[in-house]
């Protein structure tokens, strides 16, 4: 059964699921209501579910007695009741890794952006100006790049800013193998020492506002921060301070805390370069999610 799926058609899970032999029911390509999914559950007693965002609760599970896999089309697994699944013996999957060089490339972009003025100049082209004198440019190799939260995503951010010739120093506090070109440090010391702050750390009660009022009072006058990651990790209400008095200079937000409410704050300032939770998304990123996703069903599927 697949549930909610976000695009237009179930075309690239069919072909991995009916090739394997087995057969594909497509629910609503809406995101549906938790009551939606128990109802198509007890309707079809689905071997395996597929779902994006649909919630996949305990009484979705407990409707379906053949229920092998919960696959979620995505990476966390917050929409689906793994505690009830788990206590049947269900498998519940995720696919952690399918935008690493997405996420990294919209965070890299950001930082090109904001260090070459392209969005500033853009807007003073199209309103008639041409003046190329009126932002401040950066020689990124010359810089320093702070990233926080060093896995999958981090790493690559910072191969990506070295082969650019920045100096990069990532803080994590559970980061092992870190290459040489990378110093690992601590939070202060990276915030005092960066030009562009990105962070790549999840969301957890140990995050939440990692980055606020007296993170920014540590970083350089005009620096760069840029959130790929979850909104709640980043205190909005500091940002907006922190460009007003100049520490930052410009922000690069794919996540922000009340999506999709941008403060009028941030649409005023001109060095907020706001994006609308894509970082994940390429037509190649989406295809190898769900055949990723699909190709878990079979395996669970195929014993
Ligand atoms: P990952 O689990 O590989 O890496 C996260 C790293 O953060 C880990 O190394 C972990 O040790 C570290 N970390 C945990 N707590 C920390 C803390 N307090 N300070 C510093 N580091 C800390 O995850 P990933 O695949 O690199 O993804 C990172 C995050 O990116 C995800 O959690 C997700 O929220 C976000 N993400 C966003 C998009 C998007 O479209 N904007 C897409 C995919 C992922």
């Amino acid at each position: 059964l697949l549930t909610d799926y976000a695009w237009p058609d179930d075309k690239v899970e069919r072909e991995v699921i009916e090739r394997a032999g087995f057969m594909l029911v497509s629910g609503p390509a809406e995101p549906s209501s938790s009551a939606e999914i128990d109802a198509l559950a007890a309707e079809h007693r689905p071997d395996a579910i597929l779902t994006c965002w649909a919630q996949v609760s305990e009484r979705a599970i407990a409707a379906s007695p053949n229920l092998k896999i919960v696959a979620r089309l995505g990476v966390g697994l917050d929409n689906i009741a793994v505690d009830a699944a788990t206590e049947r013996g269900i498998w519940v999957t995720n696919v952690p890794d399918y935008c690493v060089a997405e996420v990294s490339d919209h965070a890299v972009g950001f930082a090109i952006a904001w260090a070459r003025g392209l969005i500033h100049f853009d807007r003073e082209v199209r309103d008639g100006r041409w003046d190329p004198a009126s932002a401040n440019l950066r020689r990124l190799s010359e810089l320093t790049c702070g990233i926080i939260g060093f896995g999958r995503i981090g790493r690559a951010t910072a191969a990506k800013m070295l082969a650019l010739g920045c100096r990069v120093a990532a803080h994590d506090p559970y980061a092992s193998n870190v290459p040489a070109d990378v110093e690992l440090t601590d939070f202060d010391a990276l915030l005092a020492k960066s030009d562009i702050v990105i962070v790549h750390a999840p969301l957890s009660p140990a995050t939440r506002h990692l980055i606020n009022k007296d993170a920014i009072s540590k970083m350089r006058r005009g620096s760069l921060l840029i959130n790929v990651s979850r909104g709640g990790v980043v205190d909005t209400g500091a940002v907006i301070e922190g460009l007003a008095c100049g520490i930052l200079s410009g922000v690069g937000l794919d996540v922000l805390e009340d999506e999709p409410h941008v403060p009028a704050e941030l649409i005023a300032h001109p060095g907020a370069m706001i994006t609308p939770h894509v970082a994940f998304s390429s037509d190649a990123s989406l295809i190898e999610l769900r055949r990723r996703a699909a190709e878990e069903v079979v395996r669970v599927l195929s014993g």
